[in-house]
């Protein structure tokens, strides 16, 4: 499964957040094959259409997806000279598939600052430039190694011998290689490289207690959504101390809680949303009297794939796929009032599921 990595300085809040994350827990009942390490966070995705959806078929059981995050441990300062814990910090996060780095944005005297003053810049920066060290060390190795192939007109040394070129430049501006505009070809190239500043990358705002009914005016906020435009990034406000309530809480108790806080979704709800997109995912449905559940899918991935995501044997037997779209299905009322509005495809092994699809697939065994 994808999973996003936590980092961040210490004392920003992060085992604050990743607390948060836990308690809110996906029932473990549901995912018992959920992994069982003390690193992973397994939270429920939210999706409203989920309840919409139970609403119309009134199941036995509804199974939300889920989503993984890993808490990532070890020391950031000097990481990329690659001494003890610095080293493992780096390879964890080489292992995770997207990265939320939070950024403390609260002022709080009686926590310390590991240099001394709350400055979110500063503490992005220093994160990011551990990692664009690393990545440059990456790249000097590799143009050593394909240097001389491409002066002698080797073409892939010399396609591969550009990218680098670009790539070293931009670190030497302190930017991280996701702000390069690759073509398709050249991101191919790339993904080889395994750059850490290649992952998509969220950071997290996290705010006081008494900012969150107006998290905007916080002044911290700003300066980060004014860098993650430039740092290819997105940003999503929280804060991590009230969001440790909220996971302690039932789902009416919640949404009361929310409503007296004046927010409309909790900061962690919108971070799993946020994270999930970042990593490309999206959601089918299967839907029935038994059973209304989400199934998490990675865009772009065809119909046989997507039964395989449910069961092996879906995939190898598949014939064909019964589908709706989440608009179609909601807008006629009932499955069989959307079938005879002709708005039920059939789609066969070619099809290339779109989120929100509620599919029902037909397969031999
Ligand atoms: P970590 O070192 O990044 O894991 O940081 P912690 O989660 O341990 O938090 C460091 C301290 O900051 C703890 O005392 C937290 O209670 C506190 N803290 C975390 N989030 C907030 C917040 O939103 N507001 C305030 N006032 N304190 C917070």
């Amino acid at each position: 499964a994808l999973t996003a990595g936590i980092v961040g300085l210490p004392n920003v809040g992060k085992s604050t957040l990743f607390n948060a994350i836990t308690q809110a827990g996906a029932e473990a009942a549901n995912y018992p094959f959920a992994t069982i390490d003390p690193n992973v966070g397994v939270v429920e995705v939210p999706d409203a259409r989920l309840d919409k959806l139970t609403e119309m078929y009134q199941p036995k059981k509804t199974i939300p997806t889920t989503f993984e995050f890993t808490d990532i441990a070890g020391i950031v300062k000097g990481a990329s000279k690659g001494e003890g814990l610095g080293n493992k910090f780096l390879a964890n996060i080489r292992q995770v598939d997207a990265i939320c780095h939070v950024v403390r944005c609260f002022d709080d005297e009686n926590i310390t600052h590991v240099s001394g003053r709350v400055d979110p810049l500063d503490d992005i920066q220093t994160i990011n430039l551990e990692l664009i060290l690393a990545d440059m060390e990456t790249v000097e190795k590799r143009i050593a190694r394909v240097e001389k192939l491409a002066k002698q007109k080797n073409k892939e040394a010399q396609a591969e011998y550009e990218i680098l070129t670009m790539l070293k430049e931009t670190f030497e501006n302190e930017l991280p290689a996701r702000t390069i505009e690759f073509n398709e070809e050249q991101q191919k190239i790339v993904r080889g490289f395994q750059l850490l500043t290649m992952k998509p990358v969220l950071y997290v705002a996290n705010i006081g207690e008494d900012d969150v009914a107006n998290a905007n005016k916080n002044k911290y906020v700003q300066v980060v959504q004014d860098f993650a435009e430039k740092d290819h990034a997105e940003v999503v406000v929280i804060c991590a101390r009230i969001e440790e309530e909220i996971a302690e809480l039932e789902p009416e108790e919640k949404a009361a809680f929310l409503q007296e806080l004046g927010i409309q979704e909790s900061g962690l709800d919108q971070m799993i949303r946020k994270a999930y997109h970042l990593l490309g995912l999206a959601t089918f449905f299967t839907a029935g009297v038994q059973e209304v559940r989400a199934w998490t899918f990675k865009k772009g991935m065809k119909a046989p794939q997507c039964a395989g995501i449910i069961h092996s044997d879906f995939e190898r037997g598949f014939i064909r796929a019964e589908t709706v779209s989440y608009d179609d299905l909601v807008a006629n009322g009932s499955f069989n009032k959307a079938k005879e509005a002709g708005k039920v495809r059939l789609e066969g092994k070619d099809y290339i599921v779109q989120d929100g699809d509620i599919m029902h697939f037909r397969f031999n065994v």
